[in-house]
């Protein structure tokens, strides 16, 4: 009977979404102050409604609604679950849509028509905000937008630390045309592309060889020359691949078929998606990534299917190109068990999304453990300095594409853990640059080292800032 109302729940919201997605009007539609200008409330209302922003309040949205969300009449949204390191709060971060996830009963509390401010940077909801706070926001507003402009002089500085250390930073992307968007950033390439976004919102219907090769070929022509790493699809557990295909039946899809799991399971499937990355690697520099690898079998799986995949394209005279191939490390026992990784891969990437959920047994989308998600936890900070001084040991660069990566109050300690390849939304990439510039990684190192021996690491943080 439980399943039943919540099915129903279920499907009334997203009844309401699809229908405010057209601009129906729907009771899901609240407003929100258009501009930092208005000094009132009754200046506010005085607005011609059709002319101010809206936003979505939702119990929940999938990552695959992101991606129409920008077309949408919506400039932001909140939902009652979701983590900050759940898909769809990265997509959209990535996107650049104002956005809390996780707020509880805010589809029950908030009323249509209530006047909202969505504080992404802190997880605030704000509602019916008062002239003075309205006044404090408008400033943020333009604080920020005067810090981007002063950033973007950054772009064209190479990001070389002050004892002179080179470091890469790359962009993560979900689309092909997100390339342009990592160009301006000055990204010196793509650290992670996800490409199961293309596989996503289409009631199941994959994308064929065709349709995949042209999106990945629109991908690295877009960096012009700089190495684009495209991950083999990662769906299932907060990724379903349409909202009626969630994974409902198992108890804990975070634990199942997911990722590398899932291609391995339908070959055919995943024969396509690696042809599709090979023949695109014709038109630029590409490496592919596996996410989820756990086992040596799968490695060796994974890297048989890569040449019967070679094969199937000189039998069919179809060109194609040299392709790096890495291994995301994102679940404790790859990190434990590097050498098998280290054997059979050109890289390594360090997906810390995952490997905190996996390492503290935090379901990265309930936000009813998020207090306890802790990149931060010793465990957690010495698989990664573990894997990374192991990668480097072999020769192989070792990259991290989760959100640590893009989070600069931890440049620093990433950096002083021996990190030199970080890959971020592009709207990240100049303030951890920034960082970068100012840093001296042979100071960092033996901070980070203490840091990695307290019991409590983000106490010794909070010491140090
Ligand atoms: C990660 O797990 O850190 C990662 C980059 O992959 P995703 O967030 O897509 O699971
Ligand atoms: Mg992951």
């Amino acid at each position: 009977m439980k399943w039943k109302t919540r099915k129903a729940d279920l499907e009334q919201i997203t009844e309401k979404v699809l229908r405010a997605m057209r601009g129906v009007s729907s009771p899901l539609i609240q407003p929100l102050p258009r501009s930092s200008r208005k000094t009132s409330q009754q200046d506010l209302l005085l607005d011609d409604k059709l002319d101010v922003p809206l936003i979505l309040v939702a119990h929940d949205l999938s990552p695959s609604d992101m991606l129409q969300f920008k077309q949408s009449v919506f400039a932001g949204f909140v939902t009652d679950v979701g983590g900050k390191t759940s898909h769809t709060a990265i997509v959209a971060r990535s996107l650049d849509i104002p956005a809390v996830v996780g707020a509880r009963l805010c589809s029950q509390l908030l009323r249509q028509d209530d006047w909202v401010i969505i504080d992404g940077d802190a997880g605030l909801v704000v509602v019916d905000p008062s002239p003075i706070i309205l006044a404090e926001y408008g400033f943020k507003q333009r604080q920020g937008e005067l810090e981007r402009s002063r950033l973007s002089r950054l772009r064209h500085t190479p990001a070389v630390t002050m004892d002179g250390q080179r470091i890469e930073l790359l962009a993560n992307i979900e689309m092909p045309d997100d390339a342009a968007v990592a160009m301006n950033a000055g990204a010196v390439g793509v650290g992670l592309f996800r490409s199961e976004f293309l596989f996503m919102g289409r009631h199941g219907k994959l994308p064929n060889e065709e349709e995949q090769y042209l999106a990945y070929r629109r991908a690295v022509e877009g960096m012009q020359g700089l190495p684009v790493t495209i991950r083999t699809v990662d769906v299932g557990a907060d990724k379903p691949l349409d909202e009626g295909l969630r994974d409902d039946a198992h108890l804990n899809p975070a634990l199942g078929l997911r990722a590398i799991r899932w291609s391995l399971a339908d070959p055919a499937m995943f024969l396509t998606q690696l042809r599709a990355m090979l023949r695109a690697a014709v038109h630029g520099p590409v490496h592919i990534l596996i996410p989820m690898l756990v086992h040596a079998s799968e490695i060796r799986q994974t890297l048989a299917l890569l040449d019967h995949a070679r094969v199937q394209l000189d039998n069919r005279g179809l060109p194609y190109g040299p392709v790096k191939v890495g291994a995301m490390i994102e679940i404790p026992a790859a990190a434990l068990t590097l050498k098998v990784f280290l054997k059979y891969f050109d890289f390594l990437s360090i997906g810390t999304n995952d490997l905190i959920q996996y390492t503290l047994a935090i379901d990265r989308a309930d936000e009813s453990v998020a207090h306890l998600y802790d990149p931060l936890h010793p465990a957690v900070l010495r698989l990664i300095a573990n894997t990374i001084a192991e990668g480097h040991a072999q020769g192989k660069p070792v990259s991290v594409c989760g959100e640590m990566a893009g989070d600069v109050s931890l440049t620093r300690l990433l950096l002083g853990l021996g990190l030199r390849s970080f890959s971020m939304h592009p709207s990240q990439i100049l303030l951890v640059k920034q960082e970068i510039l100012r840093a001296d990684v042979g100071k960092l190192k033996v901070w980070a080292d203490a840091v990695l021996a307290e019991d409590e690491p983000a106490k010794r943080m909070a010491r140090s800032t």
